[in-house]
Parts: structure tokens; sequence; C-alpha cells
């Protein structure tokens, strides 16, 4: 019988943390293979589907989906930006990477910053500039914006590190723009909070092509202390998503 299923081309990575080679099957699903790395115990998809085939999954549907409930995105915007002015008393320059329609850009504005916004979504990107009424928001992905050395007092990326192809790039582009005393807020589905289903597949986070990697506290230290980087605060979450605040070493 003809298989109607079809054939997406997979890439085969070594791991992003630890450069290794050797991965231990976990399971398949949409015909993408989770694996764990024997050495890092670093999470992905391995092989995974082509950069072309990954980027084609952003679609207007993916940004139409973001831009419902607008009004509580709104409040969860405004309480990220408060929340961390007031830790770190930071101010100046503050970018969202990943940005959408553009609310945690439109909610730093408000609280006195020149904010900037980036997503490689066309759609998001738009609805942020006609919708919100926002300047600084640019389409494309991070490193193409080619922003200043040291030039962000703030950055933030949620829900943003497990869909980047590549890791190592977009942290040491992040470090490269960071103000030597500024504060990266970020967020990330958590493989080892307790509320993950012990039957790992049954994780609604799971989502081939889209979500690459599936960080610990342990995978993302490691990740982040080979670009120079160290978290300095962890958030309790009452979701399974790792929500941390990082500095230069
Ligand atoms: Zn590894």
């Amino acid at each position: 019988m003809d298989n109607p299923k079809i054939e997406k081309k997979l890439e085969k990575i070594s791991c992003p943390i630890c450069a290794g080679n050797s991965f231990k099957h976990l399971f398949e699903k949409a015909g993408e293979p989770f694996v764990q790395c024997h050495n890092c115990e670093l999470t992905l998809i391995n092989p995974r589907p082509s950069l072309s085939d990954i980027t084609a999954g952003y679609d207007a549907s993916y940004s139409a989906g973001y831009t419902k409930k607008a009004t509580k995105k709104k409040r969860r915007a405004s309480h990220r930006v408060k929340r961390l002015k007031k830790e770190y008393k930071i101010s100046g320059r503050w970018l969202d990477v990943g940005c959408s329609a553009g609310f945690v850009v439109e909610a730093a504005v408000c609280n006195g910053f020149q904010a900037f916004g980036v997503d490689i979504e066309k759609a998001g990107i738009e609805y942020g500039q006609k919708t919100l009424h926002l300047e600084n928001l640019a389409e494309g992905t991070l490193s193409e914006q080619d922003y200043p050395s040291a030039h962000f007092h703030a950055i933030s990326a949620y829900d943003v590190l497990e869909h980047v192809p590549d890791l190592n790039n977009f942290l040491k582009e992040l470090k490269r723009i960071l103000h030597p005393k500024g504060v990266l807020d970020l967020g990330t589905p958590d493989i080892g909070h307790w509320r993950v289903p012990k039957i790992l597949s049954h994780w609604n986070e799971l989502k081939p092509s889209e979500h690459l990697y599936y960080f610990n506290k342990g995978t993302l230290n490691q990740l982040l202390d080979k670009n120079e980087l160290r978290i300095d605060k962890v958030r309790w979450s009452i979701k399974p998503s790792l929500k941390v605040t990082i500095t230069h070493q």
C-alpha cells in the first residue's frame, strides 16, 4: 500500500551543548525522532526538518493565534516589563526577540524604554505596526538586524529559544548586543518541571518542527556557560516553564 504521508527531509546535527553525536532514542512524533544526548542529557529533535521547512511553518496562522486574547497578553507583557525594571533597576533600550505582534515592546514603551522588537514572522510585525502603532519592529532573524554591540539594557526572549535552529550563534549574538550591566529575561518550556507527564510523549509542549529543544535548568546552564552567560535568578513557575534572568558572566 502507498503511504500517503509526505516524507520530510531530515538533517542530523551534533549536540549544540556538548558537540556529542551519541543520542538515546526516546520516541517519535509526527515522523520526527525525539532523542536525548548521552553526554549532557539535552532532549532534542534529531535528525530534524531542514531549516527551510522549519521557517516555512511560521505562517500567518501562527501569528493569528498570537493576536487572539490581546487583553490578556497585554496584561502579561506589562507585568513582565514592570517586574524586570523594578528588580534590576534598568532603563534605556529594550529589545524583545520573537516579539510577534509587539505586546512586550508596547509595554516597554509605556514604561519609559526606547523599545524594539524583531520577529521572523511578517504578519505579527504588520499587526504591531498597524494596530499598536509601534515604529521599531523589524522582520527577520536577530543577526540580520546588525544591532550595535553592548546596545540593549534589557533583552527579552519569551518562548523563543526552543525554536532557534542555531542556538550558539543566537546566544553569541545576544551576548554581543547586551549592555555589560544588561539583563536578559528568558522563558522556555521546562522538561525538568514536576508537572511534565511521566510519559514524556504525552507532554503538550512537544511540538515537532517547532520546539526543537527541551531544556531543564541543568542543560540551559551548560549552554549559557559555553556562551559566557550565566543564570542570575530562576523564577518559580506553576506551569512547566523555565523562567530565568541572565547576565554576562
Ligand atoms: Zn550533549
